[in-house]
């Protein structure tokens, strides 16, 4: 997948719309301290499905909506639309995500009304994400180095686009003890009757 383009319309500092082209190759953002270069990488993380707002550096999702400046009243909503090209596919994909004050997080693939889930999955599946190696943000680096064998294998299953089938397994694991429960019950209803 090569994302091409990310635009931002309330995002954090971003209050005005904003429309960035992403070129093939890596990509560095540069700027002095406070223009928003983090705040670049969290909307691109955020419309892939981040859940954590404290990875986000708020205490709660909706610090990601811009909160005024002295010269700028508060927005109420901000929204993140990515364009991608996907491998094997002619269509561009475009996934949006908005969030608005006392409303939550709402998705859209393609203009279709989506589950967070869906899209965390997608993108896991084309092995990119919120949590992808290839979003590299401060102390990313020496967090790889420092890293605990089990953390490091699960950036080796991210970039590997297989950590998506641990989300898959863990549903099935659900539905599989559900149905046992079930099954459980369903013999005792037949026990009792007999
Ligand atoms: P540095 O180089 O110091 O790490 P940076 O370029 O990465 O800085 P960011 O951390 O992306 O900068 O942006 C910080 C700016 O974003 C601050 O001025 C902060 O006030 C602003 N900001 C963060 N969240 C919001 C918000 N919800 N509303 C308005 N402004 C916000």
């Amino acid at each position: 997948m090569q994302i091409k383009r990310l635009r931002l319309t309330g995002f954090k500092s971003f209050v005005d719309p904003a429309d960035l082209r992403i070129e093939p190759g890596l990509t560095g953002i540069v700027g002095p301290n406070g223009c928003g270069k983090s705040n670049l990488l969290e909307a691109l993380r955020w419309v892939m499905g981040e859940t954590s707002a404290k990875s986000m550096r708020g205490a709660g999702m909706e610090d990601v909506i811009f909160a005024g400046t002295a010269t700028r009243p508060s927005r109420d909503f901000a929204e993140v639309t990515i364009q991608a090209d996907q491998v094997g596919e002619d269509d561009e994909l475009e996934v949006v995500r908005r969030i608005e004050r006392g409303a939550g997080s709402a998705y859209r693939i393609n203009g279709r009304d989506v589950r967070a889930k869906d899209v965390a999955l997608m993108f896991a599946d084309a092995a990119t994400g919120a949590h992808s190696p290839a979003l590299v943000s401060q102390g990313r680096i020496s967090a790889i180095i420092m890293a605990k064998p089990g953390e490091r294998r699960a950036m080796l299953e991210e970039a590997a686009g297989i950590s998506g089938l641990h989300v898959r397994r863990k549903d099935a694991e659900q539905r599989l003890r559900a149905t046992e429960a079930n099954l459980t019950r369903l013999d005792e209803v037949i026990g009792d009757q007999e």
